[in-house]
């Protein structure tokens, strides 16, 4: 964009790069933050630097030579100067004649930087060297300088790059960090007449926040450490009263009162009736969130609850049990959704177990039903004759008509959004219970589930074999061949898991799953031909057909990457081990791990790793230690891996650094301030610049 180029002074290549970085306006480049910060404010002495410690000085050279030399191949220019008290100083630099060459005599300098003696000689190896504003100091009259001969810090004025907390950026392909930040000053001054504040003032003095303007300034120019943390809760605010703003809406949107609703009793009596048809004793937590979401769907608004804990701990039976409610009490009708064909077959079977001899009809609905039997089952479904659906995601845009929806289920499936409510609603805003096996810590649900009330089933069926868990080397899993064949002879399953890739590296994915694939192969020639490899380049219906192979037992070892689906239930899968563990994140290993333990055979997990000790070896004792979900999220938010659970949930906004995902009292203020406004505002058409705001910045976590 022109604004860009005339504003910033500068050439179409700089541009270029900047476009290539997503910065194609003033106002992107203006909300390109430092990467970091470099206290610039206390300029020491010389001789009050300490060796091996990163410091600053200031000084002016009188340079006695410059030499070239090369070493190991790299070019090193050391240059030697002294100080006014004969000390000798030298600065090494490697491979730059760009940064050597400007180091001049003559001109002032800022050098940051750890002086080391190295050789006898005291050195700056490789230092940040920038050239300090000296209009007229050129010719500096000697009291300034102290008796070693350094000028006196005290005396000079607050520079653009000195003297300050300097922002640092991250260098963009070409353009240099220090460039970057004096492009940014040259345009500082624009930013009042470019960011207009959308929040209402009363807003900001309630939760004690700095305006936009300000805000942006301080972020790349900050006079203190505290105005920069004040600015960057500012921004953290925004982007998090957006994703709570959105939620309450949605939230508000979905739940509007029930038109001619009455209220009715609660029939505990019917609760009864299917519990005590139950094959086994409900835990004590699965009998309260049943107690919770039969009081909610009494009430006059349609319920939205999130249900978490892990796979195999019984939260279908819940749901079921719901779905059996609704139906003996209002006659309503429900619907079960899985994002895969297999999962939803699984749920087919189970519900049809259940709830066929309690006299309800169970249908399936997926992409592979016929058209004649599809035919029916909308005709059933719109005549009232079936009382429960399952489905699945694909098929969900079908025109289906009910009779009288009343509760949807959605199993394991984080990315449920907007959309899809918006597509229930058409049916009166049925109840919706959404079921997840990644246990989310406390202050993300809070940040991100924010629409929904959240329940927790934390106890686990009991008469459960917990897996066992343990850490190995290469070469002890080697060793666990012999074993592993034994039990595979016996009927068992065995996953292995290959690291997980970024979506950048797909290639390296199937590059690291087809290398395991044939590496399992030479291991294990007594299994030929069965051993099976799934990996995320191939097509939805080829990964169908390689679960159903494990499923059917024409596999018995499956090579995966990550891409195994989180409900798929393989009772004879009973051994996992999981690759370079070290590179996964605990509730990733966790999650992985939840795949196997599915029957009363004592399962096993096995983390292959390099670095059995050290820290990696502890962080990974974590699995060994513990089955409980949540206790690792929290360890993993604490070992700085939120983006990692937020990638789990699949929810790609990752960027929003762990103190502000694990600051629960700034959450909870970020709420207040979003009920605040709505409450307020109801028609926030009365903020113009937030509307504005909310619709340029459109995104949904949850979508
Ligand atoms: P989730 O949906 O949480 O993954 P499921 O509801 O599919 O778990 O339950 C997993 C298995 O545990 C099923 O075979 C189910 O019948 C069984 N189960 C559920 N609740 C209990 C319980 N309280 N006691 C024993 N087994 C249970
Ligand atoms: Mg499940």
């Amino acid at each position: 964009m022109s604004d860009l180029k005339t504003l910033l002074k500068t050439t179409p290549k700089y541009i270029t790069i900047l476009a290539k970085n997503g910065i194609t306006t003033i106002k992107d480049f203006l909300q390109y933050y430092p990467r970091t910060y470099e206290d610039r404010s206390t300029i020491r002495n010389l001789n009050e630097l300490v060796f091996n410690e990163k410091g600053i000085t200031a000084t002016k050279w009188k340079i006695t030579s410059k030499s070239i030399f090369s070493r190991g191949g790299r070019r090193i220019y050391d240059i030697k100067f002294v100080d006014p008290a004969g000390n000798k100083w030298y600065i090494t630099i490697f491979n730059s004649w760009f940064l050597a060459s400007k180091i001049q005599e003559g001109k002032r300098y800022i050098i940051v930087g750890k002086p080391m003696i190295k050789m006898n000689k005291i050195t700056f190896s490789h230092p940040d060297v920038i050239e300090t504003e000296a209009p007229e100091e050129t010719n500096l009259e000697p009291e300034t300088w102290n008796e070693l001969g350094i000028w006196n810090v005290q005396s000079e004025t607050q520079t653009y790059n000195t003297w300050r907390i300097f922002p640092i950026y991250s260098e963009l392909n070409g353009i240099s960090p220090w460039r970057f930040a004096q492009k940014m000053r040259s345009v500082l001054d624009n930013v009042d007449s470019i960011f207009h504040e959308y929040l209402p003032n009363e807003l900001l003095q309630k939760f004690w926040l700095p305006a936009v303007a300000e805000t942006i300034k301080a972020m790349h120019y900050p006079e203190s450490f505290e105005q920069q943390k004040w600015a960057n809760m500012r921004i953290f605010f925004d982007r998090l009263l957006r994703v709570q703003l959105y939620s309450l809406m949605n939230r508000q949107n979905y739940q509007q009162e029930k038109q001619g609703f009455i209220w009715e009793e609660i029939m505990w009596d019917i609760v009864k009736e299917i519990v005590d048809k139950l094959p086994f004793t409900l835990t004590n937590s699965q009998k309260k969130v049943i107690k919770m979401i039969t009081e909610n769907i009494h009430e006059p608004k349609p319920m939205l609850r999130l249900l978490q804990w892990d796979v195999w701990s019984g939260k279908t039976v819940v749901a079921a049990t719901s779905a059996y409610y609704t139906h003996k009490k209002f006659g309503g009708q429900s619907v079960f959704m899985a994002p895969l064909e297999v999962l939803a077959q699984q749920h087919y079977r189970t519900l049809a177990k259940l709830l066929m001899p309690l006299g309800l009809r169970v249908e399936l609905l997926t992409g592979s039903v016929t058209r004649d039997q599809k035919l029916k089952i909308k005709k059933d479904l719109q005549a009232g004759h079936i009382h429960v659906l399952v489905w699945t995601h694909a098929v969900l845009q079908e025109d289906v008509q009910f009779q009288n929806l009343q509760f949807v289920v959605i199993d394991e499936q984080h990315k449920f959004g907007v959309k899809q409510r918006a597509f229930f609603k058409q049916f009166g805003a049925p109840h919706i219970l959404q079921m997840s096996a990644t246990p989310i810590p406390r202050s993300m649900a809070l940040a991100f589930f924010w629409e929904f009330d959240v329940s927790v089933i934390d106890e686990m069926p009991i008469g459960r074999l917990p897996i066992k868990t343990k850490i190995i080397s290469a070469s002890e899993y080697a060793k666990l061949k012999p074993w592993m064949l034994d039990r595979i002879k016996k009927g068992e399953k065995v996953f292995i898991v290959t690291p997980l890739i970024e979506e950048s590296e797909k290639m390296e994915e199937l590059k690291s799953a087809t290398t395991e694939f044939e590496e399992a192969k030479s291991l294990f020639p007594e299994l030929k031909g069965k051993i099976g490899l799934l990996h995320g380049r191939m097509k939805p219906k080829e990964k169908e057909e390689v679960m159903n192979a494990f499923k059917t037992g024409k596999i018995c070892l499956l090579v995966s990457t990550t891409v195994i689906e989180v409900g798929i239930d393989i009772p004879e899968a009973t051994i996992m081990v999981i690759k370079n563990a070290e590179r996964f994140w605990l509730s990733q290993l966790h999650q992985l791990r939840g795949r196997i333990g599915r029957s009363d055979i004592q399962s096993y997990c096995f983390l292959e790793t390099k670095s059995k000790s050290g820290d990696i070896g502890k962080r990974l004792g974590a699995m060994e230690d513990t089955n409980d979900g949540f206790k690792l999220a929290e360890l993993d938010l604490q070992n700085r891996g939120a983006g990692e659970i937020l990638w789990t949930m699949q929810s790609g906004e990752s960027d929003i650094p762990l103190e502000i995902l694990s600051d629960l009292k700034f959450l909870e203020k970020i709420q207040d301030a979003a009920k605040w406004i709505l409450e307020k505002y109801p028609d926030l058409n009365w903020l113009p610049g937030l509307k504005k705001y909310l619709e340029e910045k459109m995104w949904d976590v949850l979508a």
